[in-house]
């Protein structure tokens, strides 16, 4: 049995009409795959953070999941084109962006009809509030409004994932030089690990960087250490993982997200993402205060969400009608299964 086979199984509809009586995703797919059937679903797949997630929500996830065809592509210059086409259309049209420590949102109050947003060193006043920052950050925001929003229900509900990645560079692609056809990692092709090393590596496309990433909470912590010891640590856990001496690299980079890189709902929360989303478009009815961002979209952790709520925002604050796809991603063939995905653009 695949691994989409495994939860096309746990998601039966006779399944999934039982799922008010389990805590979390954990105890739902254990009661249904069996503990060494979840134990062996996780070895291949490689990824075990949805469990503590709560079961309705993890659900609700998978479906919008399902909603994707796995013909999305991410830009070829990687995801960070999105912001930078975004920052380029917004100076187009005569908007300033100010980014950068000086420029952090500390506290949001309110002044007769209008928002007062402090920074370090500004202070400014809107008519119209839009919240585009994660729950983590934003949670520390204080002020009136702020604290407002932070006690809403729906709010409180979001579940953060943490994660963390690495990418390094090395002199030459040294993976290249495994022989062995059923060890061999192609580009893009990954290497999944379940024990206490890496979780998935994989080797970009024609060049000489791997990557990696992982949710555990340990390389985080590791993380907080002088850089050579998280350096030596990785070098020592691929060493490991690949069996075999490695080059070391010319440089490496890595990132934790600690407050959250994408999110689920709480367990006991009983309120669906889809509810989140509708509280997000206008979380005050009368007030124009607006709260956008992937995490308060189904679509959580894919850029797709964060585009989508602040569609709804623009709608909803501005009028501006909400865009259709471009023909070319509109549906031709809709899976009927897990099975009959193709995950590989989607995880
Ligand atoms: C490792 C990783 C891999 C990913 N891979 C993909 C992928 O392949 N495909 C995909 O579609 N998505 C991917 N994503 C998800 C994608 O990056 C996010 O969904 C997207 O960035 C969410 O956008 P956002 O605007 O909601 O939040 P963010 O991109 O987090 O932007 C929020 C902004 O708010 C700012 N901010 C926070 N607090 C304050 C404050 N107090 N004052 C001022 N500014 C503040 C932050 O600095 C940040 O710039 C990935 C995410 C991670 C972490």
């Amino acid at each position: 049995m695949t691994c989409s086979q495994m939860l096309d199984y746990l998601l039966k509809r006779e399944h999934v009409a039982q799922i008010h009586n389990f805590a979390t995703f954990e105890t739902f797919q254990h009661h249904f795959l069996t503990p060494e059937g979840s134990r062996f679903y996780f070895d291949v797949f490689g990824y075990d953070g949805d469990l503590k997630g709560s079961p309705e929500g993890v659900v609700e996830y998978y479906e919008q999941l399902s909603a994707l065809s796995g013909k999305e592509i991410r830009p070829l210059k990687g995801m960070s084109a999105f912001v930078e086409a975004l920052a380029k259309s917004a100076k187009s049209l005569g908007a300033k962006i100010y980014a950068g420590g000086d420029y952090k949102i500390l506290s949001i109050n309110k002044q007769a009809n209008l928002f007062v947003v402090k920074t370090p060193k500004h202070e400014v006043k809107v008519g119209k509030l839009v919240i585009a920052a994660p729950p983590g950050s934003f949670g520390n925001v204080s002020g009136k409004v702020a604290e407002r929003i932070q006690r809403e229900h729906a709010f409180q509900s979001i579940l953060p994932r943490p994660a963390f990645k690495g990418a390094a560079v090395y002199r030459r692609a040294w993976w290249e030089d495994i022989l062995n056809e059923k060890d061999k990692l192609y580009p893009m092709e990954r290497f999944l690990s379940n024990s206490d090393c890496l979780g998935w590596t994989l080797p970009h496309s024609a060049s000489r960087v791997l990557q990696g990433w992982l949710v555990r909470e340990k390389w985080g912590e590791i993380l907080k250490l002088p850089k050579q010891v998280m350096d030596g640590e990785i070098h020592r856990a691929l060493e490991y993982k690949f069996n075999r001496k490695i080059p070391k690299p010319l440089s490496t980079v890595y990132q934790y997200w600690n407050e959250g890189a994408w999110y689920l709902q709480k367990p006991g929360s009983r309120i669906s993402m889809k509810q989140v989303t509708d509280w997000a478009k206008r979380p005050f009815p009368g007030e124009q205060i607006y709260v956008v961002g992937s995490a308060y979209h189904p679509y959580r952790g894919y850029s797709e969400g964060a585009i989508i709520s602040a569609n709804n925002a623009l709608n909803n604050g501005w009028q501006i009608p909400i865009p259709r796809p471009p023909q070319q991603w509109q549906r031709t063939h809709v899976p009927k299964s897990f099975a009959e995905l193709d995950w590989r653009n989607i995880r």
